[in-house]
């Protein structure tokens, strides 16, 4: 019999902004957070909720800027982003693709409606997530890595509920993202008014988050935009379905014990390297994307 993990809480969107102006985002949780050291490697998780565009003729996203220490995560859901980093990475992605940029030592990037899309106009959904990178790890290499719908193995864990393996192991399959530190990260669809129960690693952090519906978990309810935050210890967690279809992205990882000092687009661990970081910025060492 595997022991459960607790629920520590539930909580909604911290708050609601625009980042450029193609995204309207509601902040999950960022790093100034006080339980920002019981969701380790996981920083930061802002969600666009699904937005329907116009047709326009104006470029739709947010332009150059940098980053440093960690590793930014974009699931699309519903409409086409581009990307350009000074790594050298880039890629489109649309409904269902992952990109897994490892910002590492720095660089800046752009992110954008595509071009076809911006004309068409149609709806955007996706979720940024930054994940944390150990000490070990932050100054290392950039990496891009750009994963497609039907690159990700499906996991079915019973009649009514199926998985979408992103990254790390989950019910002896693994996800095609690579990652610094041990995390899974899966999505996840469960029927109406049905239950189901995952197994994940004992002593990593935990969160559901729901994108569709409303799940009960351990005699609570989570609805659309809440994220549930469990207790490290335990493995596995029974899930049940209200009266619509639930959808919720699983994460899960082993937090990294190391001090965190963030400002701004740079997570790095003192606020020595926080003002090197700047100073690297300014002075172009983190590149420069050609216009
Ligand atoms: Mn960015």
């Amino acid at each position: 019999m595997e022991e459960n993990k607790k629920i520590k809480f539930i909580q909604g969107p911290v708050e609601e902004h625009w980042v450029g102006n193609g995204f309207r985002v509601h902040t999950i949780f960022h790093p100034l957070l006080e339980f920002s050291t019981c969701i380790s490697p996981f920083i930061l998780m802002d969600y666009a909720p699904p937005k329907d565009f116009p047709p326009s003729d104006e470029k739709k996203g947010v332009g150059e800027h940098p980053h440093r220490g960690f590793e930014t995560v974009t699931f699309v859901y519903s409409g086409e982003i581009d990307h350009r980093d000074s790594g050298g990475g880039g890629g489109k992605i649309g409904p269902g693709d992952v990109q897994w940029m490892t910002a590492a030592k720095g660089l800046v990037h752009e992110e954008f409606h595509s071009k076809e899309f911006t004309r068409k106009g149609g709806e955007v959904e996706m979720v940024q997530l930054w994940v944390n990178l150990p000490k070990k790890d932050k100054m290392g290499p950039h990496r891009y890595q750009g994963v497609k719908d039907k690159e990700f193995p499906r996991v079915e864990i019973n009649d009514s509920s199926k998985a979408r393996l992103i990254a790390g192991f989950f019910e002896g399959k693994k996800g095609p993202c690579e990652t610094h530190t041990k995390i899974t990260i899966f999505d996840m669809e469960i029927e109406k008014n049905k239950d189901c129960s995952i197994s994940l690693e004992d002593k990593t952090n935990t969160l559901i988050f729901v994108l569709r519906g409303q799940v009960s978990c351990q005699n609570e309810k989570a609805n659309e935009k809440d994220i549930i935050v469990f207790e490290k210890e335990g493995h596995r967690i029974d899930l049940r379905a209200g009266d619509k279809k639930a959808k919720v992205l699983v994460l899960s990882g082993e937090p990294i014990d190391e001090p965190v000092f963030s400002y701004g687009p740079f997570v790095m661990n003192t606020k020595e390297e926080i003002l090197q970081a700047i100073e690297d910025y300014n002075s172009g060492k983190m590149g420069r994307l050609k216009t």
